[in-house]
């Protein structure tokens, strides 16, 4: 275990004090092992797509600390996303919009509402969200006007005609991306409507990263390194 040699910010050697701490010869830093160990485990069990609840059973934890501590990985993931779109967004790029709604609340047609909305782009093969606006705040409104029929039809009208766009450029990578969305989102059974951008965050980053980088990548945001 390497944070047990070496210091996880510097490399250094460390020393093991009595109080069950590592202190480094180099920075000075001193962390605890126990800590460490179990934001690296988190960390695994976050990068291999394991649920907080799954994962807290496994590991004897309590189910809320895991859900905190998979949140921050999120934010994480969000705060990697935004920079490595710094570094792409001079590339030329191609994008699409997306309609996302859950396979539960397909057959019901004021589900529509309920669509998350965002953009993709790819920038050379690097992928990159964009979550646009619910339209939950005009359902309402859509309902007490009545004309919730008239909107829904030119919705699915509209959606038949991106999915054509779709069918045109079968192999690609923003289509990749999507196919691989909706099967990672799924495993979540149900996305609390003010969360969906974090976890399209967290499936950009897993997209745009093998496993290895991916764990690498947050282990040297978390530890600030
Ligand atoms: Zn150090």
């Amino acid at each position: 275990m390497l944070w047990l040699t070496e210091c996880i910010y510097c490399g250094g050697f460390v020393y093991h004090l009595n109080d069950g701490r590592i202190k480094c010869s180099a920075c000075h830093k001193k962390t605890s092992k126990e800590k460490i160990n179990k934001i690296i485990t988190l960390l695994d069990a976050f990068v291999n797509n394991e649920t907080a609840h799954h994962c807290a059973k496994r590991l004897h934890l309590s189910y809320i600390s895991v859900q905190k501590q998979f949140h921050t990985f999120r934010l994480l993931c969000g705060m990697v996303c935004e920079r490595e779109y710094e570094s792409h967004r001079h590339l030329s790029c191609e994008f699409e919009e997306y309609f996302y709604l859950e396979e539960s609340k397909k057959a019901h047609k004021e589900a529509i509402f309920d669509a998350h909305n965002f953009l993709t782009f790819d920038y050379d093969g690097h992928i990159y969200t964009l979550l646009l606006p619910s339209l939950q705040k005009y359902k309402q409104q859509f309902l007490d006007d009545n004309i919730e029929d008239a909107y829904i039809q030119t919705f699915k009208k509209f959606k038949r005609e991106s999915k054509l766009i779709k069918l045109k450029h079968s192999q690609n990578n923003i289509l990749d991306f999507w196919y691989y969305f909706e099967k990672k989102i799924c495993a979540y059974k149900g996305v609390n409507h003010k969360n969906f951008g974090y976890f399209l965050k967290e499936f950009e980053f897993k997209y745009n990263h093998s496993k290895e980088s991916a764990k690498q990548l947050l282990i040297k945001e978390y530890f600030n390194l």
